[in-house]
């Protein structure tokens, strides 16, 4: 029998109802598979006695007939997702011993549709970063390696506990969160299937805020099926969250069939970088020429301020940080400093000790863009300029259904040598951060493998609220692609999947 860390969710799913082997069973293969890969550093904290308990109480449930959607499925949750009772860092010090007294609109829905939780991902501190190399509780490993070395990588980020988990069979699927990148480029680096659905879709209540015009919880899955569960049951509208959407859910059972005949898709210009590797740009045309051979139409379109995304991007993001992240002064939540004598010295040494050092950058950079005499030359322009990109995706839309680029500009690269200058890890989120800015769905699919055996993935962005037209397309790219994940290929995997 084949493993059963190594199915799919749906699998998953179909063999729990058909009594294949119990949800207990399952959620002891994972607990078991996490403490094998503990070196991975995927888990901040996993939670096995209460994944044991819910299992248990699954088993119940299968018994008699009354299984929810995601009943006795195995499922690791970022840890910036509030969990009642049990500590939620968002990898940060400055939260390390910060217990939630009420569970996060998510991670909620997702435990009311009967899935059993593994634990509490790693994650980049407060999800600023691209490498899970900022987060308090030290780097993520990526399980996959390079065929010609074996150096470790990372996995991505700020999702890169959910990336390297779902990556490595840890749980069969994941939580991420993506405010600019941060389920895409992840799942990118690991071969899986990230989805960032419209602003609005997933609530953000009790989720632990970083850019709250940008934030987005969504799914890190082995399949495009697995996403479409997962989006499903993470979605609602929730008049606990102001920015909740109360727009309907499409319906995505054609959409998951992938036939692309009549799609019209746009292939945008401005996503050809300079210095982008060949192999990704050629990657990207044969998906368009083998969509074009089942039936799409295939539309050269031009997103002419897609080179302002980025720069707008890092003030945005940083400006609505600053402000978000006032509020950890040692006073409410968290770590406090002991040795500070006054309310002033309290904030300052809680925040110098608690917070690292990227977080500190993006307050630093937030505060200044903020501040009275740069407000209207750095925020205020900003802003005008994310409108200006909203409007290049709605004039793209009138002519095509659906937009597909490159996820990233480069596969995972070193741990010990990650690019030191804070620009160039910015870069990493090029292709991603258009959508986020105009809070449009996008997902990102493995598509082949880079020169030297690392996943390389597509996204396809589209329409806000239509989800179903980027699991459409992303249906079809994994159909085409027919890319073999990581367990499927145990000699990618690192430590040599003993
Ligand atoms: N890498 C980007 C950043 O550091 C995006 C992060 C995210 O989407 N949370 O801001």
């Amino acid at each position: 029998m084949t493993e059963l860390t190594s199915l799919t969710l749906l699998e998953a799913k179909k063999g729990l109802e058909a009594k294949e082997f119990s949800a207990v069973e399952i959620t002891q293969a994972h607990l078991d598979r996490m403490a094998k890969f503990e070196s991975l550093n995927a888990y901040i904290t996993p939670t096995p006695d209460q994944a044991l308990a819910q299992a248990k109480a699954s088993d119940e449930r299968l018994a008699n007939g009354k299984a929810r959607k995601l009943e006795g499925l195995p499922i690791g949750m970022k840890d910036l997702f509030c969990s009642k009772g049990i500590k939620t860092t968002a990898g940060s010090k400055i939260l390390h011993n910060f217990v939630p007294s009420y569970e996060s609109t998510v991670s909620q829905n997702l435990l009311d549709e009967g899935s059993v939780v593994l634990g509490k991902l790693n994650m980049d501190e407060f999800a600023m970063g691209s490498a899970n190399l900022t987060s308090h509780f030290g780097p993520v490993l990526n399980p996959w390696k390079a065929n010609d070395s074996d150096e470790a990588l990372v996995p991505g980020g700020s999702s890169g506990g959910s990336s390297a988990a779902v990556a490595a069979d840890l749980c069969l699927a994941a939580t991420g969160s993506d405010t600019g990148g941060s389920i895409r480029q992840p799942a990118t680096f690991c071969g899986l299937v990230g989805l960032k659905p419209s602003y609005g879709r997933c609530s953000r209540w009790g989720m632990v805020a970083f850019a709250s015009s940008l934030d987005q919880a969504g799914p890190l899955t082995k399949t495009v099926e697995d996403s479409a569960l997962m989006l499903d049951v993470m979605a609602s509208y929730d008049p606990k969250d102001a920015t909740s959407a109360p727009e309907e859910m499409p319906d995505f059972t054609t959409a998951l069939k992938g036939d692309v005949k009549g799609l019209k898709i746009g292939v945008p210009s401005e996503y050809v970088m300079d210095g982008m590797p060949a192999e990704i740009k050629a990657l990207w045309e044969k998906m368009a020429l083998d969509l074009k051979a089942e039936g799409a139409e295939i539309i050269d379109i031009s997103l002419p301020h897609t080179h302002y995304a980025l720069p707008t991007y890092y003030i945005i993001a940083p400006a609505e940080a600053s402000s978000n992240l006032a509020r950890y002064d040692g006073v409410r939540y968290g770590f406090r400093h002991p040795d500070a004598k006054g309310i002033e010295e309290l904030y300052k040494l809680t925040r110098t000790e608690g917070f690292g050092d990227e977080v500190k950058r993006r307050i630093l950079i937030g505060t200044h863009v903020l501040s009275a005499g740069y407000y209207d030359a750095y925020y205020l322009k900003a802003q005008k300029v994310r409108r200006l990109i909203v409007h290049d995706f709605e004039a793209a839309y009138e002519k095509v259904d659906i937009i597909l680029t490159p996820t990233t500009p480069n596969a995972a690269f070193s741990v010990k040598n990650p690019p030191t200058d804070p620009v160039v890890m910015f870069l990493n989120d090029i292709f991603t951060v258009p959508a986020s800015m105009a809070g449009l769905p996008a997902i990102s699919v493995p598509a082949g493998l880079s020169g030297n055996g690392l996943p390389l993935g597509l996204q396809a962005i589209g329409p806000k609220f239509q989800e179903d037209q980027v699991l459409r397309l992303g249906a079809a790219m994994e159909r085409i692609a027919a890319f073999s994940r990581l367990t499927q290929n145990p000699s990618a995997m690192i430590g040599a999947a003993s």
